[in-house]
């Protein structure tokens, strides 16, 4: 049987994996910063009614350019956006790619500071876009000055900042958002998949004025809506039109469409966890520590924890516990999803009874 490599694939791709953390069947699943309270059954059931009222209309494309979601999304994100405002696509890294698409490419550099999303390297490599990859500061912080002058040397076409930086939960000042931008000409995109967890972190309000700003966000982390693939950006109607230019036609189905309607009207019940989410986050830390163990403080629902001696051996005695993390790949360090508080009494305990 022949492998992939065999066949005429791009050489820039024939030693790579395809990308995607392990997907594992166990009790206790805290691996890719899920929202793992479930979808609440007034929501279900508006999802089942939005989608029956599409049904005769499935043998016509969707609305390609989905004006009735941009405009409640404009809604919900609220200040003076507008659907002209808004684009969404299959998940926010479906939202990466268009931007890499429209506006990378091999002549243009992207910009990012790490340990950051690992996708960044992936989607720059798939568009031909080269990547930099610059080392964050003390406690993985970012100062306006240190953005500054690596934006003045290396000249990128793109700057990714994500805020707050998954996997280090990390924010970013706004003064740096706001230096980034003033240092270069190209396109400024803020990752805020976070958001909903520190809504104070969130620059929806620079995007007046400055129209090579993106703020890009998703519904699958607090929105509790993974499986549907919902990602948005909020931009200047340019920078939607830009991105208009490289997307597939009808790129986003009807069903999609209508899932995500239905999530918008119940916004508020959808984001209820969110504060029960933060106090298991911060019981989480607390513990690690009180264990001896090195959680970073985290503004996203989920902690980087250093300290562990063998990481990839934590991994997987936890795993045989029954409780998935992630293995970012920084020595020594782990990733966990801060979920139920039953799902933080397991995790504790299996930590606890690795450690110990
Ligand atoms: C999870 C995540 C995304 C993308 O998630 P989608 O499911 O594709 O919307 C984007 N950026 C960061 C930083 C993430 O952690």
């Amino acid at each position: 049987m022949a492998s992939f490599r065999d066949l005429p694939i791009r050489p820039d791709l024939r030693d790579q994996q395809p990308y995607g953390a392990p997907q594992l069947s166990v009790p206790v699943q805290l691996n890719v910063n899920e929202n793992t309270f479930g979808i609440p059954s007034e929501v279900g059931e508006r999802i089942l009614s939005r989608i029956f009222e599409i049904i005769p209309k499935l043998n016509r494309y969707p609305d390609r350019e989905f004006m009735e979601l941009r405009s409640s999304l404009a809604r919900f994100l609220g200040g003076s956006l507008t659907a002209s405002n808004l684009w969404a696509a299959n998940g926010s890294n479906e939202i990466l790619m268009q931007l890499f698409q429209a506006f990378g490419g091999p002549h243009t550099k992207a910009l990012s500071f790490g340990p950051t999303y690992s996708m960044y390297p992936n989607i720059a490599r798939i568009s031909l876009t080269p990547y930099v990859e610059l080392p964050r500061e003390v406690g993985f912080g970012l100062t306006a000055e240190y953005v500054r002058s690596a934006i003045e040397r290396e000249r990128p076409g793109i700057v990714l900042l994500c805020n707050p930086n998954n996997p280090t939960g990390t924010p970013i000042g706004r003064e740096v958002i706001e230096a980034a931008y003033a240092a270069f000409d190209g396109i400024l995109i803020v990752d805020e998949a976070y958001a909903e967890f520190a809504p104070e972190l969130s620059v929806l309000e620079l995007l007046r004025g400055r129209e090579r700003l993106v703020i890009s966000r998703t519904m699958s982390k607090a929105f509790a809506f993974a499986g549907v693939r919902l990602g948005y950006m909020a931009a200047s109607p340019a920078l939607v039109d830009a991105v208009r230019i490289v997307r597939l036609p009808y790129h986003l189905s009807a069903l999609t469409q209508a899932a995500a309607l239905a999530a918008l009207d119940f916004a508020e019940t959808m984001l209820a966890n969110v504060e029960l989410i933060k106090l298991q986050r911060d019981r989480i830390i607390r513990e690690l520590a009180d264990m001896g163990l090195s959680p970073y403080e985290s503004k996203a629902n989920f902690i980087l924890c250093g300290g562990f001696s063998d990481a990839a051996e934590a991994f997987q005695k936890l795993l045989d516990h029954g409780v998935l993390i992630r293995n970012v790949g920084i020595p020594n360090t782990l990733r966990i999803t801060a979920g139920t508080a039953e799902e933080t009494d397991q995790l504790l305990a299996a930590i606890k009874g690795t450690q110990g």
